[in-house]
């Protein structure tokens, strides 16, 4: 969970303090049971129409069980708040057009941050995490917490500037970063990219920018994401493999991320592949992410060619089909793809979605890692795994963390007889 600090914008700027009164009224007391139970009401229609994209007013009521009064009543007050809009169909046949409830885009609007050693990525999102503006700085965080924090502050004012974006219209800012994150207290427990340990984040940038502030490991931000409007939307198990220069999974089980104790789950990367193999970046040996990362891929051609080679070369190399390259990226792929399939074969998912900047490597690298899981998972089990490739852009880390926002700002807490709230654990 984020902070919210007081007065956080939130939807249409009044459902945050609504709920945030119905907390502080004493959630048992008769007035803010009632408050509490309308604001989860307002959620689930909110929630239904978003999953739905275009719903009726009768679905609603059946969907939510709620009454066809209630509906109408709730409807009314989104609308004019500005959160739905009405859309009407062309007729089928002739009579009247069904009007149906869409969500307005430009309701509210996200801010997500990719942090990475070298700089940040971010971007404004709106509702349905498309982006609205993007900004690009490089500066260098490794060891430097401080400097990042100050960044992200001018990041985040510089490009909802950009965007034409005001404040009150802001329902908070996600950040992705390398590493291990406690997402309740806000802290970079530890990164070995950016050689941080036991940093602030959401504290000092929520007091900062008087915005809610979420903060989460990028590769779970892209599971997240996946789940929030990809291929992930209708999936209960699935994986989502991220390649690049370090490897990452997220897994999610029954709809919901997993994340482990101390949120370390999914370290892919950092799975030990031959004790006495070469020194991975954590320190280790023999980690799987010191044979197939990218740096390991670029030293691997550079040593048959003989030269030093940079990510540019290596896409260059790809593109003129070069076999050495080539050859380095399907030993790799097939390697990464056998540590993948005894994943496939503990968890079961349904789909395996591979993401990240290492998909730019191209079939070479991704069909292997797909024929592996495909040659080497448990066949009895009479289901093969689905695997897709994301579309993959600069921006794309950073849509990942604004999609935490989202998830936070819409999800359905729900209540018990007497109106308390029920927090469900996290779904994806
Ligand atoms: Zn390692």
């Amino acid at each position: 969970m984020g902070k919210k600090p007081d007065g956080a914008a939130e939807v249409g700027g009044a459902r945050g303090t609504d709920r945030d009164a119905a907390r502080r009224d004493g959630l048992s007391g008769r007035r803010g049971s009632r408050t509490l139970l309308r604001d989860l009401n307002m959620s689930l229609v909110i929630e239904l129409v978003r999953q739905h994209g275009n719903i009726s007013r009768a679905d609603l009521a059946r969907q939510s069980r709620l009454s066809p009064a209630a509906i109408t009543a709730i409807v009314a007050s989104l609308i004019e708040q500005g959160i739905l809009s009405e859309v009407a169909l062309a007729p089928s046949s002739g009579g009247r057009p069904p009007i149906l409830l869409r969500l307005n885009p430009t309701a509210g609007f996200v801010v997500g941050i990719k942090l990475r050693d070298g700089g940040l990525t971010t971007v404004v999102c709106d509702l349905d995490a498309r982006i609205v503006a993007t900004d690009y700085i490089e500066e260098r965080f490794v060891g430097a917490p401080a400097a990042a924090i100050t960044a992200i502050e001018q990041a985040t004012r510089r490009v909802l500037r950009k965007a034409g974006v005001v404040r009150s219209k802001v329902l908070g800012i996600g950040v992705g970063l390398s590493g291990v994150v406690d997402t309740r207290q806000g802290v970079c427990r530890f990164s070995h990219l950016l050689e941080w340990k036991d940093v602030e984040l959401v504290e000092p940038l929520a007091k900062r920018l008087r915005l809610p502030v979420w903060v989460d490991n990028d590769v779970k931000t892209l599971a997240i994401a996946e789940k929030w409007s990809g291929d992930g939307i209708a999936a209960h198990n699935f994986l989502t493999l991220s390649v690049g220069r370090g490897v990452g999974l997220g897994i999610v089980i029954e709809r919901a991320l997993y994340r482990g104790t101390a949120g370390g789950a999914g370290e892919l990367g950092h799975i030990v592949v031959d004790p006495e193999g070469p020194e991975c970046g954590c320190g280790a040996r023999g980690c799987l992410e010191a044979f197939v990362g990218e740096g390991a891929i670029r030293d691997r051609v550079g040593d048959r060619l003989g030269k030093a080679v940079s990510r540019e070369d290596l896409l260059t190399l790809v593109e003129d089909s070069d076999l050495t390259a080539l050859a380095v990226l399907t030993e790799a792929g097939r390697q990464l793809g056998t540590a993948v399939a005894n994943v496939v074969t503990l968890l079961n998912p349904e789909l395996l979605i591979i993401c990240g900047e290492g998909t730019e490597l191209g079939p070479s690298f991704l069909e292997p890692i797909a024929q592996a899981v495909h040659d080497l998972t448990f066949a009895s089990l009479g289901h093969d795994v689905e695997v897709k490739v994301q579309q993959w852009g600069d921006e794309s880390w950073a849509v990942g963390a604004a999609t935490l926002v989202l998830r936070e700002t819409f999800r359905i807490p729900e209540a018990d007889e007497e109106g308390r709230a029920i927090w469900h654990r996290q779904e994806a």
